[in-house]
């Protein structure tokens, strides 16, 4: 029944990202979820519910697709697993790196493949520090993130992770790992700033900050195209530019963070294309095959890619794997679900219905007295309330306007998501989302955000 589940669920599962003492007293009940078709889910209670956020941004293509179902189901009976070391490979992962790397920016060369976007990330930092041993540079070792950026919570990732959330309480971050200011338009220093302008700053404090600490102890930078968890932000215009401008001065790796972005969600197949970013390092997951299995990647250029390869000549084998990269489950998924978005024309359709959806939710809610912002790209739109709209003031944190919003669209039959920092309503749909369901996210949300705020 579904309270026993639930008792089960409180005594014996230990959830992420969850409240744990909350979640044990029983105040955050136990959804079971038992089935999904297109932007919809089911619960054990037998509610529909628009799943307006593809689970963590994650399923691209959808629920319940049966193309990805009998891939998987076919990889299984034929091959369960193999491991991938010293060459050995299935024809799903050697399928799907070809894929990616297809539809990768072109000066990509090689994919790594491993599990979820957290453990790519802490391949690419040590792939960057192995690349810098190889050229006989040890010292540059550190890495910059932003400040609200969102690479993963393991030990380095978490690091990275630009929330404070993730730091405390853990003896976060490694002393590498170094933060700069996030390109949140929204909460520039001076409100005369133009974009450009404002991405002219940024570019100058990260110069700075390179300058200070000595260009030649960093490492990489590691972005995500648009900032996702730290409030969905697409960057203001120029930015990518004078990033990658004082990047390329001081020799410093680019990682490109498109664990969100990547297969289609700006309305390209990659952010990297979105915005003229020229990575050294892509990250890849989530997209990658919808969600359906585990699996992640990162994608290497040509430049990091003749380097390694001499490190192994010198050195041996690199020292770096894991158990289940390119696990051949994942790898069939994945090269049915990249059929799928081609097939189905989502990076097209992410890229018009998204447009369509924000305007939708700014036309609704744009001029709310509390709404400061509605932004977005593609299938990405965040809602930001505010207490005084004029000086864009935040609300008391102990308000959680952000929460409230998200719980009372719920009721309507909709998830958002109330993203961790701030009181933002974040809106990340499946990328087949049609204007008709668009509609009816925009009219809950605009439920959602009078029965809170007026
Ligand atoms: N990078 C980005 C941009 C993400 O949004 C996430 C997860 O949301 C990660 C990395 C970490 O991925 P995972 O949760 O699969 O470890």
């Amino acid at each position: 029944t579904n309270d026993q589940l639930g008792q089960w669920d409180r005594e014996t599962f230990f959830h992420p990202s969850t409240h744990l003492a909350q979640h044990a007293r029983g105040e955050t009940p136990t959804r079971v979820i038992t089935g999904g078709s297109g932007v919809h889910i089911e619960d054990r209670d037998g509610s529909r519910l628009l799943d307006a956020f593809a689970g963590l941004y994650c399923v691209n293509v959808g629920y319940g697709r049966p193309e990805i179902a009998e891939a998987i189901a076919a990889q299984a009976k034929e091959l369960a697993y193999y491991h991938a070391y010293v060459g050995h490979g299935t024809e799903a992962s050697i399928t799907l790196a070809k894929m990616i790397l297809d539809r990768a920016p072109k000066n990509m060369s090689k994919v790594y493949f491993g599990l979820g976007g957290s453990d790519a990330n802490e391949t690419n930092i040590k792939l960057v520090w192995y690349y810098n041993n190889i050229l006989g540079r040890p010292e540059k070792k550190k890495i910059i993130s932003r400040w609200r950026g969102y690479h993963g919570s393991g030990l380095m990732t978490g690091s990275l992770t630009g929330l404070e959330l993730f730091h405390k309480k853990f003896d976060l971050p490694l002393s590498q790992v170094i933060h700069t200011d996030a390109p949140y338009y929204f909460r520039r220093p001076d409100a005369a700033m133009s974009e450009e302008q404002f991405s002219t700053h940024l570019a100058a404090e990260l110069e700075k900050l390179i300058e200070t600490e000595g260009a030649d102890t960093i490492a990489a930078f590691i972005g995500e195209p648009v900032l996702g968890t730290g409030g969905i932000v697409p960057p203001p215009a120029g930015y990518w530019e004078k990033i990658q401008a004082v990047l390329k001065k001081h020799d410093i790796l680019l990682i490109a963070d498109e664990v969100v972005t990547g297969f289609g969600r700006l309305g390209t197949m990659f952010g990297s294309d979105h915005y003229g970013i020229e990575a050294d390092i892509i990250t890849i997951a989530k997209g990658l095959t919808s969600a359906y299995a585990p699996l992640s990647g990162s994608i290497v250029s040509d430049k990091v890619w003749k380097v390694l390869e001499k490190g192994t000549d010198e050195n041996g084998a690199i020292g770096h794997g894991w158990t289940y990269s390119a696990h051949p489950i994942g790898a069939a998924a994945g090269v049915a679900n990249l059929k799928l978005i081609d097939s189905l024309g989502l990076v097209d359709n992410a890229g018009k219905t998204g447009a369509y959806f924000v305007k939708a939710m700014q036309d609704a809610l744009g001029n709310h007295a509390h709404v400061g912002e509605i932004r977005g790209e593609g299938m990405l739109c965040a809602v930001e309330f505010v207490e005084d709209k004029a000086d864009r003031r935040f609300f008391d944190a102990g308000r959680k306007i952000g929460p409230q919003v998200a719980a009372a669209l719920l009721k309507q039959g909709v998830i958002g998501r109330a993203m961790p920092q701030g009181d933002i309503l974040g809106f990340a749909p499946p990328l087949c989302l049609t204007q008709a369901e668009a509609d009816t996210v925009v009219a809950a949300a605009k439920k959602a955000v009078s029965e809170v705020l007026g």
